[in-house]
């Protein structure tokens, strides 16, 4: 599911990530007691990783609970993109709705993060950027908050930066997207 990244594209991210509108995400970003659905891609190239991060953030906040039980994970291909009411086919989003729904109901958990991830081969086969990725990140965190408001949603980004730079660079990293300052970039610069 690997694709390569444009240098529109890398350009972008850098410049996201050097002016704080995507943050490495943080244990306090998110309220974690009660546990975290996870939708994610299914792509093996960075979901473990993706895991891990997530993992490391539950150490941080509780050192008695596993991670592994608190974790509520859905993968498929393009994650929290499948939500965001713009995917080609919309059976995807509503058969994630149905089990996130259902998830919240069973286990009690309040928060879900919504994952999405550069490079990412399902979002290169509906030819999405980089900025239409976040903005349809941002449309799945709104249309399940309409579906219950007192969902808390985060929306991440992992950023393979190694297929972004080139070479060496082996660095996986994790990023809060700032929605509103997200917005403020996008009306004066795209
Ligand atoms: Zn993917």
């Amino acid at each position: 599911m690997g694709s390569q990244v444009s240098k529109q594209d890398a350009d972008l991210l850098r410049r996201l990530r050097d002016g704080n509108i995507i943050e490495e995400v943080k244990a306090g970003d998110m309220n974690l007691e009660g546990g975290l659905i996870v939708v994610s891609c299914a792509d093996g190239d960075q979901m473990v990783d993706e895991f891990e991060h997530l993992r490391g953030l539950f150490h941080d906040v509780s050192s008695n609970v596993s991670p592994e039980e608190k974790i509520h994970f859905f993968g498929l291909n393009g994650g929290g993109l499948l939500v965001s009411g713009h995917w080609p086919d919309p059976k995807d989003g509503e058969v994630l709705l149905k089990h996130i729904s259902q998830a919240q109901t069973l286990k009690g958990i309040k928060t879900v993060a919504l994952f999405t991830h550069v490079p990412c081969g399902a979002a290169g086969l509906v030819q999405w950027s980089v900025a239409m990725v976040i903005d349809q990140l941002i449309n799945a965190k709104l249309r399940i908050k309409e579906l219950n408001p007192d969902t808390k949603v985060i929306c991440l980004l992992h950023v393979d930066w190694g297929k972004c730079n080139g070479g060496d660079d082996r660095r996986k990293r994790t990023y809060h997207i700032k929605k509103e300052r997200w917005l403020a970039v996008r009306r004066e610069y795209l």
